[in-house]
């Protein structure tokens, strides 16, 4: 079933305790459709770039399978830019700086051809964009997940509140979910959260793994323990490129199969941290993510023994 993606086609230059690079290719929009095209051929995606942005990549998205029509190239104009140093732990990061360009005005046109997309994942975007593409879309997709930050929060939160009602499922980190419900326990901000209209939710925890909620329910998978985490920019996006791509490709957007989406993504997002930006994303095989799927099982499969007394 096919997938639209919708999100930042971006340069970023990042710093980490282990080096630092120039202008490399980032962006939500970029990991989220590369990670899904593991899992569906039949991905759109509606985004903006400057016309500085090289066609290398833009090839390498439509090898994978990425349609690429609604994603519109600005001439004379630039793509958006993010910088951003991490800290030690790798956990926390600091923007360093944020060039909107392209973003400024996005108008988030969407082909009359993208009509009828069963699927939508919304990356991390103004909530006034993210929303005028669920109304722009004639037939409501079957799910809608959506992603977004601290930053939305605190400039647009009326804006955010309008756009988190009207879709399925909310991914966010541990420090988002407190920040928008104000419950530091994140059971207490599960149920805030999904007050606000998603009935699933997301919760990232970073090298802690992630949480699902949804009624009474709620599935906790870890992330794989590495050895080295590189550069954990775009985990996120490629956690949740790998989840929708996982939904997309199954058909399925029951609790159970939204459990295998997210070992799907976590294994993805194992990937993505291990060398600068995209580098690891576009080397792997679909063979080393199903390996990597078969860690995921082997790292919480056990059976209990019966005791007596
Ligand atoms: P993540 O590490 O998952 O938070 O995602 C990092 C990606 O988000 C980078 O590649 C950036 O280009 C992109 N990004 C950062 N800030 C923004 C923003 N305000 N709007 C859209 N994309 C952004």
């Amino acid at each position: 079933m096919s997938l639209l993606t919708v999100g930042s086609v971006a340069f970023d230059a990042i710093e980490t305790p282990f080096g630092k690079t120039d202008k490399i290719i980032g962006g939500a929009g970029t990991y989220i459709a590369l990670s899904s095209s593991f899992y569906t051929k039949d991905q759109k995606i509606v985004a903006v770039v400057g016309e500085d942005f090289p066609q290398e990549m833009l090839d390498t998205l439509a090898s994978k399978g990425v349609d690429l029509e609604g994603l519109q190239i600005k001439q004379g104009e630039k793509t958006f830019f993010w910088s951003g140093r991490y800290h030690n732990d790798m956990n926390s990061r600091d923007t360093l700086v944020t060039e909107l360009n392209v973003l400024e005005h996005f108008d988030p046109i969407i082909p009359a051809s993208y009509q009828g997309v069963e699927y939508l994942m919304l990356g991390n975007l103004s909530p006034q964009v993210q929303r005028s593409v669920i109304e722009r879309l004639e037939t409501r997709p079957k799910l809608i997940a959506m992603d977004t930050m601290n930053f939305w929060m605190e400039i647009a939160l009326e804006e955010l509140k309008k756009t988190m009602a009207l879709v399925d499922v909310l991914i966010i980190n541990d420090e988002e979910a407190r920040q928008l419900s104000g419950e530091y326990s994140l059971v207490k901000a599960s149920k805030v959260i999904r007050a606000m209209g998603p009935k699933y939710l997301i919760i990232k925890k970073g090298e802690h793994g992630a949480l699902l909620f949804h009624g009474e329910n709620v599935f906790f998978a870890p992330a794989l323990p590495l050895e080295e985490v590189f550069d954990p920019t775009g985990a996120g996006d490629t956690f949740a490129g790998g989840f929708m791509g996982y939904i997309a490709a199954t058909d399925d957007a029951s609790f159970d199969n939204m459990k295998r989406a997210i070992i799907a993504g976590s294994a993805l997002a194992s990937f993505c941290v291990e060398k600068f930006g995209t580098e690891r994303l576009t080397d792997i095989t679909r063979e080393e993510v199903d390996a990597r799927i078969e860690e995921f099982v082997a790292l919480t499969n056990f059976e209990m023994v019966q005791t007596v007394g």
